[in-house]
């Protein structure tokens, strides 16, 4: 029987220091050269502990109320453009950030990921290669780092960051938030990166690009 999360709770609750916090090991990752922060007079918020009930609501966890029971635009209230779409899935251009660019890929219909059909997962492999491939065609990128957090959104979508390149203390987990700490690249950049994308996943995976 895998362990329960009271045990999980107790254990880190076990690890804490009299007011709450678990240690930083400077040997960890606040050593690594990626860290984004110096360490000096640095500590964790009080460690996270158990509460009751189920997890929190999501956005869109109503399917009357997610963003795609709304009409679609060219650019969503937060800034979000759609670029690419096939029958299944939507591609769409996050406001211009630190990275390059940042893009969403998500379903049409209202699901969340344990709901895709098999069929759905086969082409969300092959969109997700070649996604990733054309993002790091980019010239000014380095690497695409990938993921699903799932935490904000309940409606089906994945995360694809363009990580510059040539700049070694932005490779790893921390480019998400030098994402937020670097200066936003123009619209007009955000644009271009994202149409190069949009014709390399084209080329390669069908779908339609989106003009707005
Ligand atoms: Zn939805």
């Amino acid at each position: 029987m895998p362990e329960p999360i009271e045990e999980y709770a107790a254990r880190v609750a076990a690890a804490t220091d009299a007011g709450g916090r678990l240690p930083l090991d400077p040997d960890g990752v606040v050593g690594w050269d990626v860290f984004p922060f110096e360490v000096e007079g640095l500590r964790l918020k009080p460690a996270p502990t158990l509460v009751d009930g189920p997890e929190p609501p999501r956005e869109g966890e109503n399917p009357a109320d997610c963003r795609c029971a709304r009409p679609a635009g060219p650019e969503d209230p937060a800034g979000f453009v759609t670029v690419w779409q096939d029958e299944d899935w939507v591609l769409r251009a996050a406001p211009p950030s630190g990275a390059p660019v940042v893009l969403s890929l998500g379903t049409q219909a209202h699901l969340d990921v344990p709901d895709l059909s098999d069929a759905m997962a086969a082409r969300f492999g092959l969109l997700h290669v070649a996604l990733v491939a054309a993002v790091e065609a980019l010239p000014s990128v380095g690497r695409c780092h990938h993921f699903r957090l799932g935490d904000g959104g309940a409606h089906a979508h994945w995360w694809f960051i363009a990580r510059p390149a040539r700049m070694p203390r932005l490779r790893g987990s921390f480019m998400v938030d030098w994402d937020d700490f670097l200066p936003p690249v123009p619209l007009a950049v955000r644009d271009e990166n994202a149409a190069f994308v949009v014709e390399h996943l084209t080329a390669r995976a069908g779908g339609t690009a989106v003009r707005s």
